[in-house]
């Protein structure tokens, strides 16, 4: 049985900037106000009136993360195939979902594998990206996990996982189930080489990717807003048939109840990536010669 396909994009971070939008202005939905899309950019896509959150693709947060020229897509050239010949709710079959997926955000699929530095340090990105159904954990996300933490451990650097997900991907059925095992038993590689792997939540990670590999980190960090959990709110009132804490479920009650060490705003992460980057740095290879010189440079900037 085939579970992956053939087909390969390489990610090219210029080549995703939304050339064809020509807008200049969009409406918060926030605040009601009008910004201006550059401005929202340049501010981490953040907006510049009152705060609120937009939404982040894959290559969008790479680039605010790593360090300027640093990136490179190191992600496996597997698609996902169709073992089941799944037919979705809509009439339409899995594999054209993925193909139309694939023309809407020009990945190959939800996860991008790269190597990068941050603050000068070695790392090993992985992240994924809600556009591609839902950032939905199948076969192929999981096999190019499972190729981060070996690039990780040959060439000590540190695993960064950056979550975007509804969970498992059901069209796979239980392959996609079996790939929060195969993720988690893999994780166990980077213990064993002593290598840190910093797993950051945002909106949203829930079900089969919060509980496999995305609760494994070291440290895990909350995007500020973070939506956190396993089922929906609606199903698990449902279910115990008590009410539930209004904050359940937000990057909050995820810190108060120990499922993440901290949350952190869009804008600090990479500082807060490149100090906990520095603690490990010992373990990490080449780490504090070259983070020495990054830092430098930054202080020079
Ligand atoms: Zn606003």
């Amino acid at each position: 049985m085939a579970i992956f396909g053939k087909k390969y994009f390489k990610v090219e971070l210029e080549r995703l900037e939304r050339k064809d939008d020509e807008t200049l202005w969009m409406k918060c939905k926030a605040c009601g106000e009008l910004v201006f899309k550059k401005r929202v950019r340049e501010n981490n896509n953040i907006c510049p009136k009152c705060g609120e959150y937009f939404f982040l693709t894959a290559p969008e947060r790479i680039e605010l993360l790593v360090d300027p020229g640093s990136f490179e897509d190191i992600s496996r050239p597997i698609v996902a195939a169709d073992p089941l010949q799944f037919i979705d709710e809509d009439g339409k079959p899995y594999s054209e979902k993925v193909k139309k997926a694939q023309e809407e955000t020009g990945l190959a699929n939800e996860i991008i594998i790269g190597r990068a530095r941050i603050g000068g340090y070695p790392v090993i990105l992985a992240v994924m990206d809600f556009r591609f159904i839902g950032g939905s954990m199948g076969s192929v996300m999981g096999e190019q996990i499972c190729q981060a933490i070996q690039y990780a451990v040959q060439e000590r650097a540190a695993l960064v996982l950056i979550s975007a997900t509804g969970g498992a991907r059901m069209q796979e059925g239980i392959l996609s189930l079996m790939q929060m095992a195969k993720t988690s038993a893999a994780r166990k590689r980077l213990e064993d080489a002593k290598l840190p792997f910093i797993s950051i939540m945002t909106y949203p990670t829930t079900a089969g990717v919060e509980a496999s590999i995305a609760s494994l980190g070291d440290i895990t960090l909350a995007e500020k807003g973070a939506l956190i959990g396993f089922t929906g709110r609606r199903v698990i009132k449902q279910t115990i048939r008590q009410e539930l804490p209004e904050d359940f479920q937000t990057d909050r009650f995820a810190f108060e109840h120990g499922i993440v060490d901290n949350v952190v705003k869009r804008e600090q992460l990479r500082d807060e990536l490149i100090k906990i980057l520095r603690l490990f740095a010992p373990l990490l290879a080449h780490s504090s010669a070259v983070a020495g010189e990054a830092h430098q440079r930054e202080a020079i900037v």
